[in-house]
């Protein structure tokens, strides 16, 4: 593990960090890897200063461009589910907003790639990854729908926006018992978090639970 060691960030929110993993443990996360990282993460620093004393909350909080950073139970749930299903050395993610789940990913794994269609929040990203630390990243503008085919196969490919279907692109770029976990359904109806196992050339899809994401989009990039 890789944690953040930097003096002076985020000491003062110590408490009301462990207060949300408190509650993490409440809602049913166990893997204590997960846990210990966000315990020590500093997600105010992903948030604008005028919301950062929400940071701690257990909910989804907006960060411009009309998106949002995830409730940090679905972080560390589709963290966990990820961790728990099996090898996680590269792991592509499609959405880095904020930047905090690839944060999270980060201090766990071996190698990040974070794609994003918005180039404001992936510099905002990319900076707050440089003031923590976290090297082991790299970064694509872009349609995350593509995939990063050139970086792949993936161990794990993790989604944080709703794919309207089964993103068959990105499963071609799953390593055989390769693990995507991805909400599915339509922008503003019901979504499911889906966990789908590659197995040589084919796919197992697991339906886990309800959720709500912004949606993952295609076309033109911002
Ligand atoms: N993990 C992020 C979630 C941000 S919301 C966090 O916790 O901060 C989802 C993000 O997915 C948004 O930043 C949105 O711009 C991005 N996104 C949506 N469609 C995309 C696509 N096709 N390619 C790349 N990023 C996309």
């Amino acid at each position: 593990m890789n944690s953040i060691k930097i003096h002076g960030i985020g000491m003062t929110s110590q408490r009301t960090r462990q207060r949300l993993v408190k509650r993490l443990m409440e809602e049913g996360i166990r893997n204590q890897t997960v846990l210990d990282v966000m315990a020590s993460t500093p997600r105010h620093l992903f948030i604008d200063e005028a919301l950062s004393h929400r940071a701690y909350e257990d909910t989804a909080l907006p960060i411009g461009k009309g998106q949002t950073i995830s409730q940090p139970y679905i972080v560390a749930r589709m963290t966990e589910i990820l961790l728990d299903s099996g090898p996680c050395n590269r792991v592509l993610e499609i959405g880095t907003g904020s930047g905090y789940q690839t944060a999270i990913l980060g201090q766990i794994v071996d190698k990040v790639f974070t794609i994003e269609r918005i180039s404001a929040l992936q510099e905002k990203a990319r900076k707050q990854m440089a003031v923590l630390r976290l090297l082991n990243i790299e970064y694509r503008y872009g349609d995350g729908g593509k995939g990063w085919a050139e970086k792949g196969p993936f161990d794990a490919i993790i989604v944080t926006a709703a794919a309207p279907v089964q993103p068959d692109v990105l499963m071609q770029q799953l390593v055989d018992g390769g693990r995507m976990i991805v909400p599915i359904g339509a922008a503003d109806g019901e979504q499911t978090l889906c966990l789908i196992q590659r197995v040589g050339d084919d796919f197992e899809t697991h339906k886990l639970e309800a959720v709500k994401f912004v949606p993952l989009l295609g076309g033109a990039l911002e």
